[in-house]
């Protein structure tokens, strides 16, 4: 009975708000740890890690969990959790993992977008990926044609998407931004004219692309993939990990400000938020890393709001979901079957 009421529900949703747009963000190798628990008080009190813990516990800490957390992720918890759902939360029973057994970036962000764990996808390289992404098939469809974009700090998504191929406007790291409105110009000086402290264009920029992008193209389906979570990790700079994951929020706040304010959007637009991997625990510095031989960094978390989407907020209890499953759940949400020549793991069920 439930059952019936939650889909007839759902599927009343559907009908006052037809979904017309969907947009994924990722935050590079964010720990469901944090998402879910805040700052870390072993990480956050280590010098090694945390050069200033004075100035760093004044922004980030708290004495529980749930405040801490909304500290470092303040839309999210606030939102996100109320109109929303957000699953991963091991403390309470409630689990994503990744499918792949690498843990690593391009066999992740393959996972997502084609819904296949493909065991060939083993390495970063720069190969066009062989399988169709999610993203190349609902460019396919009536209706969607062009309307399909991606902007990332990462360079190798040309490749994770087959931009050369697929037909699915990639942008990543600093390929000239090419669009003749003054916002794009500056913002086009500005990404050749930076320092690029994690080697590739920095978030804030590629976010403001992919922003200017969706004011002036009204993409149906725009991807926004962040990086710098990653590469401050992998560094050991906890600070800069938190300061990282913190701007990712409040980006997340101004997208969502920005979807509310374009009519094509307005309430017709979905939000998903995930990572790529998770990151190891605290034994032998593994919250800096993620690979195969690290079990904890196949662990992540995924968070949905937007139509389509029951509220239900934190997901407790037992519940096991994939990184596999985003793919057709994406597609799903536009009234889309996603089938392709691999095979797809199947949606998400609300
Ligand atoms: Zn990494």
């Amino acid at each position: 009975m439930k059952v019936v009421l939650a889909l007839t529900f759902c599927s009343q949703l559907m009908a006052q708000n037809p979904i017309k747009n969907i947009v994924i963000v990722t935050l590079d190798g964010m720990r469901w740890q944090e998402v879910f628990n805040g700052a870390d008080p072993t990480l956050l009190n280590n010098n090694k890690f945390t050069p200033d813990i004075k100035e760093l516990s004044s922004k980030f800490w708290a004495e529980t969990n749930e405040i801490r957390r909304a500290k470092l992720f303040p839309f999210l918890w606030s939102t996100v959790k109320q109109n929303g759902r957000i699953y991963g939360n091991r403390n309470a029973g409630n689990y994503v993992n990744v499918a792949n057994r690498y843990h690593i970036s391009y066999p992740g962000y393959n996972e997502i977008f084609s819904g296949y764990p493909d065991t060939a996808i083993s390495s970063n390289k720069k190969i066009p990926n062989p399988n169709e992404t999610v993203l190349q098939f609902i460019n396919r469809q009536k209706g969607y044609e062009g309307k399909v974009a991606a902007f990332t700090s990462w360079d190798v998504f040309p490749y994770i998407f087959n931009s050369a191929q697929s037909g699915v406007y990639v942008n990543a790291d600093i390929d000239t931004l090419k669009f003749s409105t003054p916002q794009f110009s500056l913002l086009n000086d500005i990404q050749f004219l930076s320092t690029k402290p994690i080697g590739v264009r920095t978030d804030v920029l590629t976010y403001m692309a992919a922003r200017e992008y969706m004011k002036t193209y009204k993409p149906r389906v725009l991807y926004i993939g962040l990086d710098e979570t990653d590469d401050y990790a992998h560094r050991g700079e906890y600070d800069h990990y938190l300061e990282s994951a913190n701007a990712s929020d409040a980006m997340l706040a101004d997208l969502w400000r920005t979807i509310q304010s374009i009519p094509q959007y307005k309430d017709k637009t979905t939000l998903i938020i995930t990572c790529d991997h998770g990151r190891g625990d605290k034994i032998k510095e593994n919250w800096r890393h993620h690979e195969k031989g690290i079990e904890e960094s196949g662990e992540t978390w995924i968070a949905m709001m937007g139509p389509g989407i029951i509220p239900a907020g934190e997901m407790q209890g037992r519940g096991q979901l994939y990184q596999q499953q985003i793919a057709a759940t994406i597609a799903q949400l536009l009234g889309l079957k996603f089938r392709s020549s691999h095979p797809v793991a199947a949606a998400i069920e609300f």
